[in-house]
């Protein structure tokens, strides 16, 4: 089933949202921001662009080259420029190998943003940020609910060796106590990143052995599930490349993802397209009216 709440546009994974669509991610915001992080969060508003230097530092472009999108724009002169339109007119030249690599990527994953934010500090206590953006990643297929550009919610949480774990473990058990309470059937696995090239074989199986990502997936209509929410324990890794100190150490970083547009699909391939028809205890709880259960 295509959802028609999500339009597609020329390009394969740009969809367009109707006002239904965006009401239910709406709810979905709100619950997230009160239920799943009831204590002290910091709560920001990131751009969907983000220094290219930075991932580059990050390992993001060694790991990811497929995924991660570039922005390009012309540098020169109206008369260059005037020189470029000529050709075109003449020789019908190509305009693109006329720009230049920008310093921004489009963001990839809305927590590279929250690191930064902390860099060089020492913590007294752990601390938890939240954040959400539209995220790019440039996927090689298109099936429903795997989009080039969709919004990731992110909870980042930094503290100690023994908290971080921890909150990883409680947020996945509260996570999947809310998505059962919207009549989601969903299933936690542990995972991997799509690592490309070498990082694949170097980083993918210690991963996979120290469960460091898990997901959960429900299905999205398709008959095959995808993750509509998913957390990563990076243990000392982003701690030590920031700088960030907690009980006279590194500190441990975890950071758990919403993908908001993939939960409004399940949601519709459980109760269907139209949100007005949901049931009571669906609306309630995401504040569209009705009751709760
Ligand atoms: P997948 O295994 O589906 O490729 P991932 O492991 O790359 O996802 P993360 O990097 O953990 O996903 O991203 C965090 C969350 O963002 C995912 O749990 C998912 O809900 C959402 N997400 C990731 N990629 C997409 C996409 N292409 N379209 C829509 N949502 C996505
Ligand atoms: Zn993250």
């Amino acid at each position: 089933m295509l959802a028609a709440s999500l339009i597609p546009t020329e390009v394969a994974g740009v969809g367009v949202l109707n006002s239904a669509f965006e009401a239910v991610v709406g709810g979905l915001r709100a619950s997230v921001l009160g239920f799943a992080e009831p204590e002290d969060v910091r709560a920001f508003h990131v751009p969907p662009v983000i220094s290219r230097a930075l991932l580059e530092r990050l390992g993001y472009v060694d790991a990811f080259p497929n995924l991660l999108g570039t922005l390009h724009t012309f540098v020169g002169d109206n008369r260059r420029w005037r020189a470029i339109q000529a050709a075109r007119l003449a020789d019908g030249a190509d305009w693109h190998s006329e720009q230049t690599i920008s310093d921004v990527v489009a963001l990839p994953a809305t927590c590279y943003h929250l690191y930064p934010l902390v860099a060089g500090r020492t913590l007294a206590g752990p601390m938890t940020m939240t954040a959400e953006a539209s995220c790019y990643r440039h996927e090689g297929s298109s099936e429903l609910g795997r989009l080039r550009s969709f919004r990731m919610r992110e909870v980042v949480r930094i503290g100690s060796p023994d908290d971080v774990p921890r909150w990883r473990d409680e947020w996945l058990a509260r996570t999947r106590t809310w998505f059962e309470g919207l009549g989601l059937k969903v299933s936690v696995e542990a995972a991997t990143d799509p690592f490309f090239g070498d990082a694949a074989r170097m980083m993918a199986p210690p991963q996979r052995q120290e469960e460091l990502k898990w997901e959960l997936r429900a299905d999205l209509g398709t008959g095959q599930a995808q993750a509509i929410a998913s957390a990563n324990y990076h243990k000392d890794h982003f701690g030590g490349l920031f700088g960030i100190l907690i009980d006279g150490d590194v500190a441990h970083t975890a950071c758990a993802a919403y993908g908001l547009e993939r939960i409004v699909l399940a949601l519709i391939a459980v109760h269907g397209d139209s949100p007005a028809r949901w049931p009571a205890f669906v609306r309630g709880a995401l504040g569209l009216g009705g009751t709760t259960r």
